[in-house]
């Protein structure tokens, strides 16, 4: 018989690039917070990468995971200024975020692009967060769900499974801006999204937990998170302080 249980939630908080090691006092907070709090998720914070082993060293605990917020495809080699999924496994994270829609608008990044950098995650052992959504302009012309379909054919490899991989719906238009979709978009979203997944790889898509991302906060979050086939959020704004982070993980609680 197939399990259809939901894939663990994960709520992860993406620093993007913000903090230096006076905010590891807001992880620090974090993780005492969380102490001996039963959660029915996992928390994950995705730092800027020089802060990355500094935060290891302080979660040895296991109690927050770490994350990267990007990586290169290769393993190694002449490429001044990146780092390989491997050099963030071997400095303490078990994920990586990629296709981030600031990378791909900012750095132009594309679907190929970031299928590759998902197979390093894979190759390193990481598990890669790939995040899809589309533009204020997309979904205006009523194109959100080609966007997402051309974003998920192109951009997940065929390898993905609940194990290595967690995809991020992160409507571009509600990043950062207060704005989300009603709970009645999300669904059909996630909905969608899973589909496309199984139509991809196959049954094992329902094991691939989906996030969603945009503007969560902690007064949104228990709608939020309550739609069917949301298994969590990336939050970036409210994941740098540990007071409004953790109430969000608390909606699992
Ligand atoms: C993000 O950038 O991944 C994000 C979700 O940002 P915010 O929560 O600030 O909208």
């Amino acid at each position: 018989m197939i399990s259809r249980e939901a894939p663990r939630a994960l709520v992860a908080g993406n620093w993007k690039m913000n903090g230096t090691t006076a905010s590891l006092g807001e992880l620090r907070l974090l993780a005492t917070m969380l102490e001996g709090v039963e959660l029915d998720c996992d928390v994950m914070v995705c730092p800027p990468a020089s802060l990355l082993m500094a935060a290891h060293k302080l979660f040895r605990s296991g109690i927050i995971r770490l994350g990267g917020q990007d990586c290169h495809p290769e393993p190694h080699g002449a490429h001044t200024g990146d780092l390989a999924a491997e050099m963030l496994k071997d400095a303490g994270a078990s994920a990586v975020i990629v296709g981030h829609s600031e990378r791909r608008i900012n750095h132009q990044e594309s679907d190929g692009l970031i299928r590759a950098k998902a197979q390093a995650a894979h190759r390193a052992g990481l598990v890669a967060i790939i995040c899809i959504g589309e533009t204020l302009e997309e979904r205006k012309q009523g194109h959100t769900m080609r966007v997402i379909d051309e974003q998920v054919k192109n951009s997940v490899p065929e390898k993905a499974r609940g194990e290595n991989t967690i995809i991020a719906y992160e409507p571009v238009w509600a990043i950062g801006t207060g704005l989300t979709p009603s709970p009645g978009e999300v669904g059909l979203v996630h909905a969608h999204i899973r589909e496309k997944l199984v139509g991809l790889i196959g049954e094992p898509a329902r094991a691939v937990p989906i996030l969603y991302g945009g503007s969560v906060k902690p007064s949104n979050a228990g709608e939020l998170l309550a739609i069917d086939n949301v298994n969590g959020a990336l939050v970036g704004g409210a994941s740098l302080k540990a007071a409004d982070f953790i109430g969000i993980i608390k909606t699992y609680s």
